[in-house]
């Protein structure tokens, strides 16, 4: 499904990288704010970093902290729906829901749709049409760094290393996974090493064709 989506959408609807036109990679993290979220902005800033975080509005709720950090910090908060509930088995009147509750707690966004990344990244025509009918661009990624398969920070590191990455790549991690936490230096030295800049979804979208 995500295939055959991917190639008859337009790219303001469903986006799963950048044109690759300039250095750069976008570094995403699903699934927060968690309480961990301090330790991971600490190490971003440590490199320069931006990054995307795609929030569940449940989440968010709990720990509104967490999320005025990282847009104090520079990040780029997006949606990740209010409970985690996987997209293609949501009406349409659920989805909707889902999406303004969350959207409710998250700041204006800075690009021209908000960004939402569905749980699971499970996708149908039918939960695409729907987000885009409410305004917003769905972003998948094109790099996994397994980090929800492994908790071996060894693991995320092969998966991420700078051979297999290419420019306007979209990397997926996790919050609130300490193996990941380790993994992040190694990755953002490898990555800034081979002259990539890290910067978030919008930016690289606005980084043109
Ligand atoms: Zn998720």
């Amino acid at each position: 499904m995500r295939g055959i989506a991917e190639k008859l959408a337009p790219p303001s609807l469903l986006v799963t990288r950048g044109a690759g036109s300039r250095r750069e990679v976008a570094i995403t993290f699903d699934d927060g704010p968690d309480p961990l979220l301090p330790e991971y902005l600490d190490v971003l800033d440590r490199f320069g970093a931006r990054a995307t975080f795609f929030l569940l509005g449940g989440a968010c709720a709990k720990r509104r902290d967490g999320l005025l950090e990282l847009v104090r910090r520079g990040h780029e908060p997006a949606s990740h729906g209010y409970t985690h509930r996987r997209f293609p088995s949501l009406a349409a009147p659920a989805l909707a829901y889902e999406l303004d509750r969350t959207a409710a707690l998250l700041p204006v966004p800075r690009t021209p749709r908000p960004l939402v990344r569905p749980p699971q990244g499970a996708l149908s025509f039918a939960a695409l049409a729907r987000c885009a009918r409410l305004g917003y661009t769905t972003v998948m990624w094109s790099l996994d760094s397994d980090d929800c398969r492994t908790e071996d920070p060894k693991v995320v590191m092969a998966r991420t290393a700078p051979e297999r990455v290419a420019p306007g790549e979209i990397i997926l991690f996790h919050e609130g996974q300490r193996w990941t936490l380790e993994a992040l230096p190694e990755i953002l030295t490898g990555l800034t090493s081979a002259g990539y800049a890290l910067v978030t979804v919008g930016e690289l979208l606005a980084g043109g064709a």
